[in-house]
């Protein structure tokens, strides 16, 4: 086996498995993998008494459909390499659920803890006043939106920059989403990465044939999980699995370490423990692990690694003994662990796929803005009379009395976060019926991401194709 590859090597790797079992042109393939624009900047910024100069990317991968769009990560990790694999992973992410953008990624090479609120403030607005400035934002060109160490706060302080310098533009609202609700942002954004995992979760578990190949049987309840991170992606994926599938949270690991409760874990209780304490360790009932790494090997039905790339390599795959890894971060198993997991026959819900949910709902806020309507507004009431009136005739004919408990709850008009969820549904819904067919029909398509990338290939290729530009 070789070398360990990085992030940007490892996606490189599992296109070109991919690419090899279809017959697309090479000229198209290798415009398809090439990352169109990489901007990377430098700018100060005042800290304390003292400037620090700042390190910082956007990356434009894809311009087959606009505007392109992704998160903008701040970690100390930070590389341009590692934005131009996030940014690939865009392209094939939208394209696989549908949404009509091209992909992009933002990084700023810092560590949030280590900044006050004012000054992480001051950074995010220097960072869009650098992207304005060269015109890598705006509601057509390039839309961010939060990612790891961000959320709808730096969001809001990007809109209210943008808003700044181009006050006059009527659609601003639209130039990045996963923005706070009242602040042009939409309800439901906030969990919509974490639910949508735990859809391609339930989705990947519900058909029998392929739950008994693993040896699994069907359906999320009473499956053993772990959770690695309980940020924004592990945190939603946590819960809503454990309140809606009926999935048993037996281990959860964090910065400060990981615990083990063999009878489940209370996911609520676990959050105000960490909020009380300020660490997940000793919380009541379960047993502090010996390494916060210890949550990649434990014995669960379904790992759901929501921290970073490359958690699962080389060097310890063989030791996984999950049945199911749900790629909720992006990139968690590099490319040499790939090899090993599938030869172990575990099922591996590719990242591009699984963590979809989020850009999904995205592009929802970003139609929310263009159209400067609420999503349910104009229907809401009007379908509540409609199912009034039919509740009414079902009580005339049937000489029986509905209670009014039920009759509100048969009557009511879909809200903004009822559209949404059943938006997203359907999207992960039929995306994962998209990617299965493929791997079911497609001879040497053995596994779900090279599926997901052939499925990806194709819809942006045909993009190229109707072009002109690769007859
Ligand atoms: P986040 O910053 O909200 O949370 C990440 C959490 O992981 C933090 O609490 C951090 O302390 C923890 N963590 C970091 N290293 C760890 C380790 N070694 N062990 C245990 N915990 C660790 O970030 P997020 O938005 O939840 O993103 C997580 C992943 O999901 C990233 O790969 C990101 O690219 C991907 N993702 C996020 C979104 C989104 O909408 N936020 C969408 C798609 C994909």
């Amino acid at each position: 086996m070789t070398r360990e590859p990085n992030f940007l090597e490892s996606v490189s790797r599992n296109f070109d498995k991919a690419a090899g079992l279809t017959d697309l042109p090479k000229g198209l393939l290798a415009q398809i993998k090439a990352c169109n624009s990489v901007y990377q900047m430098r700018f100060p910024v005042r800290v304390g008494n003292d400037y620090e100069v700042i390190e910082a990317y956007r990356v434009q991968h894809s311009h087959h459909r606009l505007p392109t769009k992704g998160g903008i990560r701040y970690s100390q990790k930070v590389t341009q390499n590692e934005v131009m694999a996030l940014a690939s992973l865009m392209t094939y992410k939208c394209a696989i659920v549908d949404v009509p953008f091209g992909g992009a990624k933002g990084g700023v090479k810092i560590s949030p803890r280590e900044y006050t609120p004012a000054q992480l403030q001051k950074i995010t607005r220097r960072y869009t006043a650098e992207l304005i400035r060269k015109n890598f934002i705006g509601p057509g060109i390039d839309v961010p939106a939060p990612d790891y160490g961000t959320g709808p706060r730096e969001m809001a302080w990007i809109l209210d920059t943008y808003r700044t310098f181009k006050g006059d533009e009527i659609d601003a609202a639209g130039c990045v989403t996963g923005k706070p609700v009242t602040q042009n942002g939409i309800q439901g954004r906030t969990e919509a990465t974490g639910r949508g995992v735990y859809y391609s979760i339930r989705e990947a578990m519900s058909h029998a044939d392929d739950m008994k190949a693993i040896g699994l049987t069907p359906g999320i309840e009473g499956k053993t999980m772990a959770i690695q991170g309980m940020g924004n992606v592990g945190h939603y994926t946590a819960t809503i699995a454990q309140k809606e599938g009926g999935a048993k949270i037996i281990c959860v690991a964090e910065y400060e370490g990981a615990i083990y409760k063999e009878d489940g874990i209370d996911f609520d209780a676990l959050v105000k423990h960490r909020k009380k304490t300020k660490s997940i360790l000793d919380f009541p009932g379960a047993t502090n692990m010996k390494s916060r790494k210890d949550v990649l090997t434990v014995k669960c039905d379904i790992l759901v690694p929501a921290a970073l790339e490359g958690q699962i390599h080389k060097g310890n795959a063989k030791q996984v003994k999950a049945k199911i890894i749900a790629e909720a971060a992006n990139g968690p198993v590099t490319a040499n662990a790939e090899e090993i997991l599938l030869k172990k026959n575990v099922m591996i819900i590719p990242d591009m796929y699984c963590n979809a949910g989020g850009v999904t709902v995205s592009y929802f806020e970003w139609l929310k803005n263009l159209s400067h309507l609420r999503f349910g507004r104009m229907e809401k009431r009007f379908n509540q009379g409609k199912y009034n009136d039919l509740v009414n005739k079902i009580e005339e004919a049937t000489g029986k009395t509905i209670g009014a408990k039920e009759k509100n709850f048969l009557t009511r008009g879909a809200d903004e976060i009822d559209l949404v969820r059943s938006g997203l549904e359907e999207t992960m819904v039929m995306a994962y019926d998209q990617i299965r067919l493929i791997k079911k029909r497609k001879k040497n398509v053995e596994d779900l991401r090279s599926a997901a990338f052939i499925n990806a290939l194709n819809k942006i290729s045909s993009d190229y194709l109707s072009l002109g530009i690769f007859p």
